[in-house]
């Protein structure tokens, strides 16, 4: 499937549902969960351990200063180049930008690999990618009821046009909080709603006044919380009034929003109303879409509805690109929405993709090297390695029997960190075939049987290693 035609439904809130590429994306930062920024002190510089980071002190310390350039404004049209070898810390070092950058600043990773689809172009591949980069922050205020229920009184009027029978005119509500009881006049949609979730005196509930969407949030035994519409969890009930203001915040990204776009749904609220626009009922993200999104948001960040939140896309194994995604890539670079760009390579001097002739440094053409700031990164020591295992045994709850950590660490010096970090996991379920919680080194053991790390086995079979390391 291409990565913009997700066939399931746009959820109710209009948040398009986890995709499979988004899937896929999550799935590769979860390795990282560890790293929580670049662990620097406020002059910017590295601590030998901070924020889940190990060592890589040269490297963290240039990353804070490209942060420092973003933030600045001073980084517009530029890109930052890590260089190094694999499982150095490149991906886990573009993590961290993102999170410098601000609390849910989107970081959306690919491997230039991902551009060869026989399906969608490669420029499409990358412009998608840059979309996902690019935060929307959509602020609504909501104005909500919300209290239990200690009268529900329907009133009743003669219908107008058959001249007989009745219909409810309007609801007599009354509602109490903390603050009090309050008598609320509603209108007939949300009586029906009240009828529908069986709403009896007793319940908690939380009526949304532009909507009239009504949600039972519990009994008034349980009076003690409430449901909180934004975290979807029971929180302490507020102690406000009956009627309130209520500011949602919604993340999404400029590819969410043109993914929506591509496959209109209906609904009320802000996404929706943006989907509607154009309800031709396309599928296919085109430039001309993305425009008009562009057009919708810059209205609602006129008004003061949405922020732009600017997020890193993170490009691996960049000599995989070829000549015209690098033109294309230079071209995205100027874009005035253009998120912080953070590409990475194992490889020295190469070949450009799509060229017979051009051998560039990193196999990137100079108009774009030009562009970057390059970043090495460093092979780790055994100490090194082994502080990062155990912060990832922590984490993924492994206890790690006597030796274990030392043997794995003098594995991941050999080959590298992130062979010896892929241990863990085959390491756990060794040790619980064998009746064990602790990881111990018979299990090391016998992974060294089952499995080679990749110099041993290219030795093995005598192939060259072209790879820096
Ligand atoms: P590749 O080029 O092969 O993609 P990479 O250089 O991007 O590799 P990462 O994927 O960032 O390497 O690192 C491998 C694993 O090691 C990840 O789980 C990462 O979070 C962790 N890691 C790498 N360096 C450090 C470090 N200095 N401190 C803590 N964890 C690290």
């Amino acid at each position: 499937a291409t990565p913009s035609t997700s066939s399931a439904p746009v959820a109710h809130n209009a948040l398009p549902p986890p995709s499979s590429t988004a899937a896929a994306r999550s799935s590769r930062i979860a390795p990282h969960s560890h790293i929580k920024g670049l662990g620097l002190s406020p002059e910017g510089f590295a601590n030998a351990d901070g924020a889940g980071f190990v060592g890589q002190v040269n490297a963290r310390e240039a990353c804070g200063v490209v942060v420092d350039l973003v933030k600045s404004r001073k980084f517009s049209g530029r890109a930052l180049l890590l260089v190094g070898a694999p499982g150095t810390g490149k991906t886990a070092l573009a993590l961290a930008i993102s999170q410098e950058l601000g609390a849910k600043v989107p970081f959306c990773p690919m491997v230039g690999s991902e551009v060869y689809s026989t399906e969608v172009k490669k420029t499409e591949v990358l412009a998608e990618a840059f979309r996902r980069a690019i935060g929307l922050r959509i602020k609504e205020t909501k104005e909500v009821y919300e209290g239990e229920v200690t009268e529900l009184t329907p009133t009743e009027a003669e219908n107008p046009l058959s001249g007989y029978g009745k219909t409810v005119s309007h609801v007599i509500v009354g509602l109490k909080t903390v603050k009090g009881t309050k008598q609320l006049r509603l209108d007939p949609s949300i009586y029906e709603a009240i009828l529908k979730e069986k709403i009896v005196v007793g319940d908690v509930i939380y009526i949304e006044a532009n909507t009239g969407a009504v949600k039972r949030v519990g009994r008034s035994d349980a009076y003690a919380s409430s449901y909180d519409l934004e975290s979807e969890t029971y929180v302490p009930l507020p102690k406000g009034e009956v009627h309130k203001r209520k500011e949602l915040v919604q993340d999404v990204t400029l590819g969410d929003l043109d993914a929506a776009n591509a496959r209109p749904q209906g609904g009320q609220d802000i996404m929706s109303v943006m989907g509607s626009l154009m309800k031709s009922g396309r599928t296919e993200v085109t430039e001309k879409l993305r425009k008009e999104v562009n057009k919708v948001v810059k209205g609602y960040v006129d008004q003061g509805v949405a922020e732009v939140v600017p997020g890193v896309v993170f490009i691996d194994e960049v000599h995989m690109l070829d000549i015209e995604c690098f033109t294309y890539l230079n071209a995205l670079l100027e874009s005035p929405m253009a998120p912080t760009v953070v590409f990475a390579t194992n490889r020295g001097n190469s070949l450009v993709r799509g060229t017979i002739d051009i051998v560039a440094p990193h196999g990137i053409p100079v108009d774009l090297r030009d562009r970057c700031l390059i970043v090495k990164t460093d092979s780790y020591t055994t100490a090194d390695v082994a502080k990062v295992v155990q912060v990832r045994a922590n984490v993924e709850g492994l206890k790690l029997g006597a030796g274990v950590l030392e043997r794995l660490a003098t594995e991941g010096e050999k080959s590298s960190l992130r062979y010896a970090l892929q241990l863990l996991t085959p390491g756990s379920i060794l040790a619980r075939l064998a009746g064990r919680e602790q990881i111990e080194l018979e299990d090391v053991n016998e992974m060294g049987e089952l499995f080679l790390d990749a110099k041993t086995s290219a030795a093995s079979i005598g192939t060259t290693d072209t790879y820096m390391s």
